[in-house]
């Protein structure tokens, strides 16, 4: 199996060698990822500047490519330029954090197995999160559970248009009960502007905010990795409201 691992953390991030190290067991994987942390950076991509891809060895002796562009670049790029064409999977993670509900239109990581699902690979998102209530990531239990998805994925390709966003809580394996095929949920965040003043009296903004605490959707990805199981959500590419289809229609525009 050929393939291509990114992220959006960055190159030097703990997650990706975690999943490095254990992809390696499934054949050649090839290490693709920013050169600088690009958290909720979506799906965007770089068309206004050059790209570049630097050959470099981290984290004691693994081989990669850091990236100057997004995490959607890095799957452009490592699909074209370094795997020339010849790619089984995409795997993108493990993000240091949940990429649950509507926050799956921020995250870079997503956003990266979104591209590669576009570029007709078989593709998975993976995140750690804290969200079951642990306060440090644990990376050695969704890099195992990568790998045997990877393993399924390969015999059992998904259709074209689709991906996995995978969400693994950072607990222990004997504290993990099992793994729920889940729907995406919903998560709001309040207070979402800080607004301050510096030094020289002008206004400045930090984005941000908490959770809204909510009982969850059961079914859900957050409902599921709030009860200790590994969430993994099937994600399409159409995000048509096919329900409101008619109705918008109705209206007789123009
Ligand atoms: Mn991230």
């Amino acid at each position: 199996m050929r393939i291509l691992l990114t992220n959006d953390d960055g190159i030097h991030a703990p997650g990706i060698h975690a999943l490095y190290r254990t992809l390696c067991s499934l054949g050649e994987v090839y290490l693709v990822a920013p050169e600088r942390p690009r958290s909720a950076a979506g799906h965007a991509i770089t068309l206004h500047k050059p790209l570049r891809l630097t050959a470099q060895t981290v984290a004691d002796g693994i081989p990669g490519h850091g990236c100057s562009g997004t995490p959607s670049d890095c799957v452009s790029l490592g699909l074209e330029v370094i795997l020339e064409g010849r790619c089984d999977l995409v795997v993108s993670g493990i993000n240091a954090g949940a990429n649950l509900g509507w926050d799956l239109t921020y995250s870079g990581t997503v956003a990266a197995a979104i591209e590669g699902a576009i570029l007709k690979i078989p593709s998975m998102a993976i995140s750690v999160t804290l969200e079951g209530g642990a306060d440090i990531f644990d990376f050695a239990p969704a890099a195992e559970f990568a790998a045997e998805l990877a393993v399924r994925m390969h015999q059992n390709p998904l259709p074209e248009n689709t991906l996995l966003n995978v969400n693994v809580p950072a607990i222990s394996r004997s504290e993990l009960q099992g793994v729920e095929v889940t729907h995406q949920g919903k998560r709001e965040y309040f207070d979402r502007i800080d607004a301050r003043t510096d030094p020289t009296g002008r206004p400045y903004y930090w984005l941000g905010g908490s959770l809204r605490e909510e009982t969850p959707d059961p079914g859900s990805d957050v409902h599921a990795v709030l009860s200790n199981r590994i969430s993994v959500t099937p994600v399409h590419l159409d995000m048509t409201a096919y329900s409101l289809i008619e109705r918008v229609a109705g209206w007789e525009l123009g």
